[in-house]
């Protein structure tokens, strides 16, 4: 089964800090399509593993909790939110403490199969033009058909000194420690640093933010 929705499906993936988030949020307000982040899930389940003291090394009890997981994200690119149950969390998803367990909650398969559905549903129900969807497995497993299917890359330097210019406070050498550690273990569930056939790649090195804008939304123009 793949992602349906009466609109135009756009599929990014990329590595963590190459700005897969911001441009495909800016390219989807140009656009006027609906945007989908898909990291806002799994950062949202860790989230609640450790409010709610869910083992994630063990995964009996995460698997048991999914059902219990009610989970709400705003696509509307000007209205972004992330909540569980009633909370709103679009922040504190964010903290470097759910960063850390992400790729451990993110790489239990019966997580995977649930939250994929959790995006096909979303997807289905965008009422706009289109909808950009953004994250580590979109182009090979949420939305293997989409018409658009990219891969945002940019080298690893590139990518390191946009995370470290976000993130304020925390050192540079940390913050690519991070992204380098985080990126290591998501490769060994999905491969993102390749594009499958059929996926078109953007390379952000040398690109400001707005070129790789315009580059995304040429070529979803082009595309459909
Ligand atoms: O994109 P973001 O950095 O917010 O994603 C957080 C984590 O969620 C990633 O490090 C990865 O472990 C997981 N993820 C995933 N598949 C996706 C999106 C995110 O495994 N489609």
């Amino acid at each position: 089964m793949s992602a349906r929705s009466a609109g135009v499906v756009v599929a990014i993936d990329g590595p963590a800090g190459s700005g897969k988030s911001s441009v495909s949020r800016a390219s989807a307000r140009v656009l006027g399509f609906d945007y989908l982040d898909t990291g806002a899930a799994y950062r949202a389940l860790a989230w609640r593993c450790l409010e709610e003291g869910i083992d994630t090394l063990g995964p009996a009890d995460l698997i048991e909790s999914l059902p219990s997981f009610e989970y709400t994200i705003g696509v509307d690119p000007d209205n972004y939110f992330v909540r569980v149950g009633s909370e709103t969390v679009t922040d504190d998803i964010r903290e470097p403490r759910v960063t850390h367990i992400v790729s451990s909650v993110a790489r239990v398969p019966e997580v995977r199969q649930y939250l994929v559905d959790v995006f096909r549903g979303i997807i289905a129900s965008s009422s706009r033009p289109g909808i950009i969807v953004e994250g580590r497995d979109i182009t090979t497993v949420v939305a293997p058909d989409a018409p658009v299917r990219i891969l945002l890359t940019a080298s690893e330097e590139a990518r390191m000194g946009r995370r470290s210019a976000e993130l304020a406070g925390e050192s540079a050498a940390a913050t690519s420690s991070e992204l380098s550690s985080r990126d290591a273990q998501d490769s060994r569930v999905v491969d993102f640093m390749n594009a499958a056939d059929g996926v078109t790649t953007i390379d952000s090195t040398d690109l400001d933010f707005d070129q790789t804008v315009q580059a995304v939304v040429s070529l979803v123009r082009s595309s459909t």
